[in-house]
Order: C-alpha cells, then sequence, then structure tokens
C-alpha cells in the first residue's frame, strides 16, 4: 500500500507513523500483508480502523494507495484507491482509537 500522509510518503521508520508521520515511536502492525510503521498502538488501531471501514463500505479487499492529510484535532481528509476506484472521504477518531466521525466525500 502506498501511503502519503500530509503530502509526503510514510508507512516505514525512515519515512514516518503511516497515519500521522511521525518518526518516533517503533511499532509495526501487518496490514494486507505488508508490515507497516506506526509511531505507537494508538496511531496503529485508528489505521486499521479506519482501514476495515473503507473496505466494508466500499467492498474492497485492498487499498493501493491512501493519501491522508490533517491530524487527531482536525480530523483526516482522505482518498483511498484500488485500481482506477477512488473512495474520498473524512475521518475523525475518539480517545479510544475509534472512529468518531466518518463522512464520505464526492
Ligand atoms: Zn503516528
Amino acid at each position: 500500500m502506498k501511503i502519503i500522509v500530509n503530502g509526503k510518503e510514510a508507512g516505514t521508520k525512515q519515512k514516518g507513523c503511516a497515519l500521522c508521520g511521525g518518526t518516533w515511536g517503533d511499532y509495526y502492525e501487518e496490514i494486507d500483508g505488508e508490515k507497516l510503521f506506526f509511531c505507537c498502538d494508538i496511531c496503529a488501531l485508528e489505521f486499521i480502523n479506519m482501514v476495515n471501514e473503507v473496505k466494508k463500505r466500499s467492498n474492497w479487499s485492498r487499498i493501493d494507495e491512501l493519501i491522508i492529510n490533517g491530524n487527531y484535532y482536525t480530523g483526516r481528509t482522505c482518498s483511498a484507491k484500488n485500481g482506477n476506484r477512488e473512495y474520498k472521504f473524512y475521518v475523525k477518531f475518539n480517545d479510544d482509537a475509534g472512529i468518531e466521525t466518518f463522512k464520505e466525500l464526492s
């Protein structure tokens, strides 16, 4: 999965956390058979919840590319791609890494 967080490629220790872009921490989670880097377990859980919600709503089995813009406080405006299909959404998490708001965007 190709991941862009606030304009920069992310998902590895060198590039930064797959959700927030932070380069501190040392947490890995396997998603769709790929080991992704996260700064902490909260970001990893938020990312998993978000990916699962997108897959559920879009009926996709995997996501090829994910573009994330925003942060915890403002919420995140995202675009997921699967082949030439695109799914745009807005997501905001709560204090327990759960989804507080999820909106499909056109
Ligand atoms: Zn993070």
